[in-house]
């Protein structure tokens, strides 16, 4: 369906239009269009634009990667249907190395990711050979599985649309975790070391800009940045948005 530009929710439906194209393609299961639902119904509350609070996360998350010693970024469906080009822009940028990494792990599934992340310029993707398979501690069986030349051995990972569970894993295995996350409220958001709070389709296309520029700083140095305190303007902003949509 083409929809035109001037519809109120064409970006949100053109979204939704990469997801299917994803889901039909394999890249993506059932659940990661539900995942969607639920990010969609913050991005509606966060007023589908990149507030100033994303904006501040965005660059220390994009401080914390130049800076980093082993930096990874783990991919998974909806990540890769949503913005597998700006993927495989930041990892040369900042650096990085790219490991699928899925909830529901599926072979075949980590193939067709790392074949449109390639498609997208990627050289080499991890996650993908048995042989190099080690687990995370403290995690079920299904999603400890990391590669040790990657998220293993990481100290920073950038875990965009990621369930709680493996955020506090990660976290507990000494990693710098950032992420994309819509739902400030989720456990991912509140566990992690840097919440953008970001449709990361908007968000990843602006952290490609910014680490551009700062990757072409001669003394970049840290930029202070207080999570909680972020992610806590994130749920007064959806508030104020629910106070004007509702009238009250
Ligand atoms: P948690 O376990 O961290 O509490 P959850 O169970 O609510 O999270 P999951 O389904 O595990 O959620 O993960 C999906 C998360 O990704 C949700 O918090 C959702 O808001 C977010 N999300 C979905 N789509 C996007 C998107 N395009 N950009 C950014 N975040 C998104």
């Amino acid at each position: 369906m083409l929809i035109p530009k001037s519809h109120p929710r064409a970006a949100s439906l053109h979204i939704r239009e990469k997801l299917v194209s994803g889901y039909k393609s394999g890249l993506l299961v059932e659940e990661g269009l539900l995942a969607h639902g639920r990010g969609e119904t913050f991005d509606y509350l966060i007023g589908e634009k990149t507030s100033k609070y994303a904006l501040r996360a965005i660059k220390a998350a994009s401080v914390a990667l130049i800076l980093a010693k082993a930096p990874v970024i783990s991919v998974n469906g909806n990540f890769a249907a949503l913005c597998p080009k700006e993927i495989v822009q930041l990892a040369k940028i900042v650096n990085a190395k790219i490991e699928v990494n899925l909830f529901y792990t599926n072979e075949k599934r980590k193939r067709n990711i790392a074949k449109t992340l390639k498609k997208n310029g990627a050289k080499e993707i991890l996650g993908l050979e048995s042989k190099y398979y080690k687990t995370i501690p403290k995690l079920d069986s299904a999603r400890r599985v990391a590669d040790k030349r990657g998220i293993f051995s990481a100290d920073v990972v950038l875990v965009p649309l990621e369930d709680g569970d493996r955020t506090i894993a990660l976290k507990k295995f000494g990693k710098k975790v950032i992420t994309f996350d819509l739902n400030p409220l989720s456990r991912t958001a509140q566990t992690a070391d840097i919440t953008i709070v970001d449709n990361v389709i908007r968000g990843m296309k602006i952290l490609v800009d910014i680490s551009k520029k700062f990757a072409k700083k001669k003394n970049l140095s840290k930029i202070k940045f207080d999570n909680k305190k972020n992610l806590a303007h994130s749920i007064n902003l959806v508030k104020k948005n629910l106070r004007r949509m509702a009238h009250v």
